[in-house]
């Protein structure tokens, strides 16, 4: 039978632990949410800042949807391009303060655009060893080397740069590590790409929105500013509250991504409402200060509140707060158990993390009030 090793292999991961199954939610993206029927107070989306429900973004694409329509009808570069889309870009690249913007469907897409079309055979790619599965593939799709360095491991990073014979040289990272929540040392990341005439390509996912003056990013939080050499990438899906990314560089980077990049080629463009909707966001995260210090209070308040108990979290300072368990099954019973208190955070398990490093991720949000993070505490000192 044709599908019997699949029954297999997924009967030894229900063994393993690793089965994965999807939960069905009843509510919007909100802390408060049903699912299987149950409410609970969810930790576990990247709406940082809560803007997924956000009246004013609602408002804008209701507006969208009646003077747009609903869909694109093609791609960017044969008829799928609306205003929109163009207004997006430029209010996305003032923001970040970048010269050019060019915006996609998925983040997923946005990273197997930039890579492969700046590196190819005979090139090398030099990876954080904890980047996103997103990263990995693109750097696969590129068909240059692909070499992974330790985590943040700045001189093993630097020694390889050193010994490589590479034609063109690319360091690729996350900016935060979506896992784990802590922060690339992208001053020194700078240093190395310049130093070795290489291109910096950073993936700044969950800094986006929340990092940095205004929520700039963690670019801005470093003070980095825009270079011919660096590439940025960030999802539109998580802290702006919507749904897509988008790559700032210099704009002969941009033209280049426009021309060669496939995932952006040969594929519809997003629907003018998202892209629509996307300009309010920037607006929003613009003037989001109230929110993001809210959310930091939320992070001290998680911090100290585990502080002294057996929950050992990350050396995180954003909103990703994983507290890790090490076994799949263990890491499953405490997931379980929170659930039954009302309490919904997800166990994430190998591959998504290293072998042995099973965790519970705990997001935070500016949408969390302080008592549903009192009631995260109180339950995990129970059940330590
Ligand atoms: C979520 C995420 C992506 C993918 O973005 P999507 O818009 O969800 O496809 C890429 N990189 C990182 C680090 C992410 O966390």
């Amino acid at each position: 039978m044709i599908l019997d090793p699949l029954r297999d292999e997924l009967a030894s991961l229900e063994a393993e632990g690793l089965k994965r199954r999807r939960r069905i939610i009843d509510s919007p993206c909100t802390p408060e949410c049903v699912v299987d029927g149950k409410t609970v107070v969810a930790f576990c989306s990247n709406d940082y800042l809560g803007l997924a429900n956000a009246p004013e973004l609602i408002a804008a694409a209701r507006e969208a949807a009646v003077h747009w329509g609903v869909g694109s009808g093609a791609s960017h570069l044969v008829s799928g391009h609306l205003r929109p889309h163009e207004t997006a870009e430029q209010a996305l690249a003032a923001y970040v303060g970048f010269p050019a913007v060019l915006t996609f469907s998925t983040g997923y897409m946005a990273n197997l655009a930039v890579t492969p079309a700046l590196a190819g055979r005979g090139d090398a790619i030099f990876a954080d060893k904890l980047n996103h599965a997103s990263l990995i593939d693109a750097a696969q799709l590129s068909r240059a080397e692909h070499v992974r360095y330790p985590h943040n491991d700045v001189a093993a990073l630097a020694a390889l740069l050193e010994k490589s014979p590479a034609k063109q040289k690319l360091i690729l990272t996350d900016a935060v590590f979506s896992m784990d929540g802590d922060l690339a040392p992208l001053p020194e990341l700078v240093a190395l790409a310049e130093r070795h005439d290489a291109w910096l390509v950073v993936d700044d996912a969950h800094g986006f929105g929340v990092l940095g003056e205004h929520g700039r990013g963690t670019l801005a939080h470093f003070g980095i500013k825009a270079s011919s050499r660096l590439v940025l990438m960030g999802t539109l899906g998580k802290a702006a509250g919507v749904a897509g990314a988008f790559v700032a560089a210099d704009p002969v980077v941009i033209d280049w991504l426009v021309n060669k990049a496939r995932s952006y080629i040969f594929t519809t463009a997003a629907s003018p409402v998202i892209a629509a909707t996307l300009s309010e966001s920037v607006n929003l995260l613009v003037a989001g200060d109230a929110r993001r210090t809210h959310l930091f209070q939320r992070i001290a308040q998680l911090r100290d509140g585990l502080a002294g108990t057996r929950w050992q979290l990350c050396d995180s300072p954003t909103a990703i707060q994983p507290i890790i368990v090490g076994d799949n099954h263990e890491a499953l019973a405490l997931a379980e158990a929170l659930f039954e208190r009302g309490l919904w955070v997800p166990a994430i398990r190998p591959p998504t993390v290293p072998k042995g490093t099973a965790r519970l991720r705990v997001t935070l949000s500016a949408a969390h009030s302080e008592a549903q993070v009192a009631q995260l505490v109180d339950a995990l000192k129970i059940l330590q």
